[in-house]
């Protein structure tokens, strides 16, 4: 066997988190598996395929967001999180402003970024009340960055979540979906990732939770329990079956639901990248995050190879995904050697929401081709 390296690992998350999503994203809104196989066949869908008039390997807002997250990491992982956050926040609104935001965003996603680009500093942009899994489906480069270092992958997943979306849950379902990920990027297998995930989420004390800027009667919600129940969950789920995953853990529209679901078709097609994305693809719920999800995992499991070679080459962005990927594994790798006082450069060409645009541009003039 092949030794599965590092750079393979962010290769395989990178790719692997677009090609869940892109799976999943013609079934996002169909809302039951009969309906999926009357339209797909009784197996459902099995490739890329389009969605509306977005052509097959069209990946959605959770890829786009997750692109988000890997540029500010690339750009100012190394320095502090106030400096983190603030970069995040305007790789955020570039992607608000732009024509390629037009696959059916998270209106809490949208709300937050609204909030963000009228000026609103990042700890009070979220929406206090939601716990939507749109915080949990862009988390996986925050656990290949933070591979290395717990303490600051569980800050930073936090923290980024506040952006958005405010609820404690939310927040804890962003360390739960950046957790595993982290735990594969190290080499390890299925055998205690959901340990490893519920002791991460564990450590959402009030202290982290206030320093990520959750509101001050939030944070005084003890750790983020529906996330650990929602875990507890999964692991009695897994000696269960059923057609579709979202009888069972929930339909996956919520952080906690949706990271318990992905884990439980990870953990079902024991690590298998094909079929843990093709269970969540498959699915009543929110199959596009649910694919995500547990393709960011997968992939960092297994690696670009474990991924079927002409998925990983015609995912929309194929080729720019790969660069990103690389990218974010050599600054994760230089991230203690760069001084915190200077941004680390981004080749121009992984600008895919034109974040380095002067701001005020209008949308018509800030296109760019796929
Ligand atoms: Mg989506």
């Amino acid at each position: 066997m092949t030794q599965i390296t590092i750079e393979d690992r962010f290769r395989g998350s990178i790719l692997g988190l677009a090609i869940g999503d892109a799976l999943g994203h013609p079934t996002e809104f169909v809302s039951s598996l009969s309906a999926i196989r009357a339209r797909w066949g009784e197996a459902g869908v099995t490739d890329f395929q389009p969605s509306g008039r977005h052509p097959a390997g069209t990946f959605t807002d959770d890829t786009q967001m997750a692109l988000a997250v890997a540029r500010a990491l690339i750009r100012s992982g190394h320095r502090d999180l106030d400096t983190l956050m603030t970069v995040l926040g305007q790789e955020f609104v570039a992607w608000y402003r732009h024509p390629d935001n037009n696959r059916a965003p998270g209106g809490t996603c949208m709300s937050g970024c609204r909030n963000l680009a009228g000026g609103r500093p990042w700890r009070a942009a979220g929406v206090k009340g939601s716990k939507g899994c749109g915080a949990a489906m862009r988390a996986a480069p925050i656990g290949l960055y933070f591979q290395d270092d717990t303490a600051a992958m569980i800050r930073v997943a936090a923290a980024q979540s506040v952006l958005t979306h405010g609820h404690p849950t939310a927040v804890a379902s962003s360390v739960a979906a950046a957790a595993p990920v982290a735990w594969a990027a190290r080499g390890n297998g299925l055998s205690g990732m959901l340990d490893f995930t519920r002791e991460c989420v564990s450590q959402l004390t009030a202290n982290v939770l206030r320093e990520a800027g959750c509101a001050e009667e939030l944070a005084h919600q003890p750790g983020a329990e529906e996330m650990l129940a929602a875990l507890d969950s999964t692991r009695v789920m897994l000696g269960r079956e059923a057609e579709n995953v979202c009888d069972l853990l929930g339909e996956g529209w919520i952080g906690e639901e949706a990271v318990a679901t992905a884990l439980w078709c990870l953990h079902r097609a024991q690590g298998g990248f094909r079929e843990s994305v093709l269970r969540g693809a498959n699915s009543s719920g929110d199959s596009d995050s649910i694919a995500c999800i547990a393709g960011s995992i997968a992939g960092a499991m297994g690696g670009v190879g474990a991924i079927p070679p002409d998925w990983a080459r015609e995912v929309e962005k194929a080729t720019l995904l790969d660069r990103l990927a690389r990218e974010l594994q050599q600054a994760a790798l230089e991230r203690q050697q760069m001084r915190p006082d200077e941004e680390r450069p981004l080749d121009p060409e992984l600008d895919f929401f034109n974040c380095a645009a002067p701001r005020g541009n209008s949308a018509s003039t800030s296109r760019e081709p796929l």
